[in-house]
């Protein structure tokens, strides 16, 4: 692959000040107003030449999409990233979330990881296939898309229900991973693969009602205690899954994680203990979340005055499945749970289960060849997610989707959790840069 002709400090130079202003629009969701997004990216498409469309789901929600047309020997590739943000607390912020400003390496606001950075890195590579007037074997289709942050209604599931020509789609590339951990020997970097399902829970609990001087132990909220200390303490049982075998294997040259590992491939009924032996938290975290389906309570809501006791109460749990479960089985396994908890009623309020592309799929060596030429140390793996992506909505139909969005941790794992959603988010230029040289390399390779 000849680069020599790209002036990558020029290139750098532009994707700064791009990203500076494209994080200076605030897309905040709700309510989004992701067409100013939208439009900024199209304007940059077209003094470029590249022709874009702004599609907007319902007024003010704008996606944006471009298409680099290739001689259509192989299936189209897709560059998805979104315009919306989460909310910022801005008193939180060293630097206003919405200033897009520069202070030494470092790019700051909200959106920096999350995902403007991938957004502006997909745009450059458009730019400069188009530049240098690479061929295609197949088209470069750029997506932008609105909602991802509240479940992507008026994003990408919009999309993929009203645009035909995204049915051809057959590999997509979005964020959700890309991130490398640097190690002694290797620096692994994660592709996401897979997202586990969900299931959302709501639990109903039932007792006679009366005035709190005359205590009575069918007090509906001495249920919701029990029935929260229950999922509290509950664990569902340690699985495997290929790609969680894949992810372990990654480690074998890691002096510290690999003997760690070893013993829980060995023996996966003793990897509670064993995890927490590993000292990046992120890491601990990760796995931990990639052996089991989790059960989470998020909500409790019962009773209104303090010398009344309640006659109902409630409370929901938040679970997320590994590829194979269901979100029937969830329930039964929570009906067991409290089967002795009287007068309480499950209900199963959303569910959906776990999204997968193969981990054996070709892209993830290109993947791999790219980001070693950028850094020799580089290794990729496969990893489940335990949130949500828009990809999964592109799994549903027939194709593949990987969450990779190139960039190299200063530091563990958790550091670099910590910036999505959190306060003061920002990336290094370095890393934009790196993220924009290997997307672009890896495109070109993917569509030769
Ligand atoms: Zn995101």
């Amino acid at each position: 692959m000849r680069n020599e002709k790209i002036d990558w400090s020029e290139v750098l130079g532009q994707a700064t000040e791009y990203l500076c202003q494209y994080l200076q629009i605030d897309t905040t969701n709700p309510p989004g107003n992701e067409i100013m997004g939208a439009r900024f990216l199209k304007e940059i498409l077209e003094r470029e030449g590249i022709a874009g469309t702004i599609l907007e789901s319902e007024p003010g929600r704008g996606n944006l999409i471009a298409r680099l047309k290739g001689k259509g020997t192989k299936s189209p590739l897709l560059l998805l990233s979104h315009i919306d943000v989460v909310p910022a607390e801005a008193e939180q912020w060293m630097y206003p979330p919405f200033s897009g400003k520069v202070v030494g390496d470092e790019i700051w606001g909200r959106g920096a990881i999350d995902c403007k950075s991938l957004g502006i890195s997909e745009v450059m590579v458009l730019i400069l296939l188009k530049r240098a007037g690479v061929e295609l074997s197949r088209d470069v289709i750029l997506a932008a898309t609105a909602d991802e942050e509240k479940g992507g209604t008026n994003g990408a599931a919009w999309l993929c229900k009203n645009r035909p020509d995204f049915e051809e789609i057959q590999t997509v590339i979005n964020e959700g991973g890309g991130v490398g951990v640097p190690g002694k020997q290797k620096n692994i970097y994660f592709c996401q693969v897979a997202e586990k399902g969900i299931c959302w829970i709501r639990i109903r609990l039932k007792g006679s009602p009366g005035h709190a001087s005359l205590p009575r132990q069918d007090n509906c909220l001495l249920s919701l205690g029990r029935c929260l200390s229950r999922i509290g303490e509950f664990r569902a049982r340690i699985q495997v899954p290929p790609v969680t075998t894949r992810f372990i294997e990654g480690f074998s040259e890691d002096e510290v994680l690999a003997p760690i590992f070893n013993r829980i491939i060995q023996n996966p009924d003793g990897a509670d203990e064993v995890l927490e032996e590993i000292p990046d938290r992120g890491l601990k975290q990760l796995v931990g979340t990639m052996l089991r389906t989790t059960y989470v309570p998020t909500v409790v809501k019962g009773g209104e005055k303090t010398n009344v006791i309640p006659g109902e109460c409630l409370c929901e749990v938040d679970c997320r499945l590994l590829p194979g479960e269901t979100p029937e089985g969830v329930q039964k396994e929570v009906e067991t749970i409290l089967q002795d908890i009287p007068q309480c009623a499950i209900e199963v309020l959303d569910g959906s289960t776990a999204s997968e592309s193969s981990h054996r799929h070709e892209i993830l060596q290109i993947f791999e060849q790219a980001l070693q030429r950028h850094d020799p140390k580089a290794k990729l793996i496969p990893y489940i997610s335990s949130g949500a992506t828009d990809s999964r909505f592109f799994r549903k139909g027939k194709a593949a989707a990987f969450g990779f969005a190139p960039v190299l941790a200063e530091g563990d794992l958790s550091h670099y959790q910590d910036l999505f959603h959190g306060h003061n988010e920002r990336i290094s230029k370095q890393n934009l840069l790196f993220g924009i040289k290997v997307l672009y390399e890896v495109v070109r390779q993917y569509c030769r």
